[in-house]
């Protein structure tokens, strides 16, 4: 009996070491990689801004190496449809440039054809450029023939400017019948926070409305045709940036989280 007593004290004994040794890899072993993973973000970030920096000063438009941010990580992609413009998204190149940050172009081709060196601006500062159609016209209906005028000929004008054709389309109003989306030839990239700069034209409320959405893996849509969002823009990056935020393309974002 005694015996039986002496192994169960054993058993329990060998039962709290056990315990007490999945404590210690569950809470201190665990701190320690989030520890790690801090340090590999913090060098990561260093490195992007150092390439970043490096790829604006060769105008080489080198994709930026994100290949140390992971799905995990807090990732943005910053998202301006309806241009370019000489002014509102002029001021928006100027100040993405300012905070080292990349952000991805969904352009119009009739601002294109009428803008075609902020266009180049766009690319030669590092930014990615996407289709938003040549005529903003809803791709929900159509025939091929025209479908294809309306995407085909942006990406034509696009490789005549730039010497290439961007990756994504964007639909405007975000609208497309999942039908026709063949009929497009190029992954579509829509968005899944709204800054609903076109609703409030009211940059205090862009701001609000960007910053209570936000979440990570987002890509936020805004419009670089407003003053309201060139004006605020900056602040919101600011914002982003405290609570750690990597800005990334709409390409690089895809990667990341490894769809498309
Ligand atoms: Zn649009």
């Amino acid at each position: 009996m005694s015996k039986h007593i002496s192994l169960i004290l054993i058993g329990c004994i060998v039962l709290l070491m056990l315990g007490a040794g999945l404590y210690y890899y569950q809470n201190v072993l665990a701190e320690q990689s989030v520890t790690v993973d801090h340090n590999k973000n913090a060098t990561s970030s260093k490195k992007i801004t150092q390439q970043s920096t490096s790829e604006r000063k060769l105008h080489e438009n080198k994709k930026t190496d994100h290949t140390n941010i992971k799905a995990s990580d807090n990732i943005v992609a910053l998202t301006f449809d309806d241009g370019p413009n000489t002014t509102s998204t002029k001021k928006i190149l100027e100040i993405l440039k300012r905070q080292n940050v990349q952000a991805t172009f969904f352009m119009v081709g009739t601002q294109v054809e009428k803008n075609e060196a902020m266009v180049k601006q766009v690319k030669e500062e590092g930014h990615e450029i996407a289709s938003h159609t040549y005529s903003h016209k809803n791709l929900m209906t159509g025939t091929s023939a025209e479908i294809e005028k309306e995407v085909g000929d942006l990406n034509r004008l696009f490789k005549r400017i730039t010497g290439s054709e961007p990756k994504y389309l964007r639909p405007p109003f975000g609208v497309y019948d999942t039908y026709n989306r063949e009929k497009f030839g190029m992954p579509i990239a829509l968005w899944n926070e709204d800054s609903q700069d076109w609703v409030s034209r009211d940059s205090e409320k862009i701001k609000t409305q960007v910053l209570n959405a936000i979440r990570p893996q987002s890509v936020v849509l805004f419009h670089d045709i407003y003053a309201e969002t060139a004006a605020v823009i900056e602040s919101i990056i600011e914002s982003l940036k405290e609570k750690n935020y990597h800005f990334v393309s709409v390409t690089d974002y895809y990667k990341i989280i490894k769809i498309n």
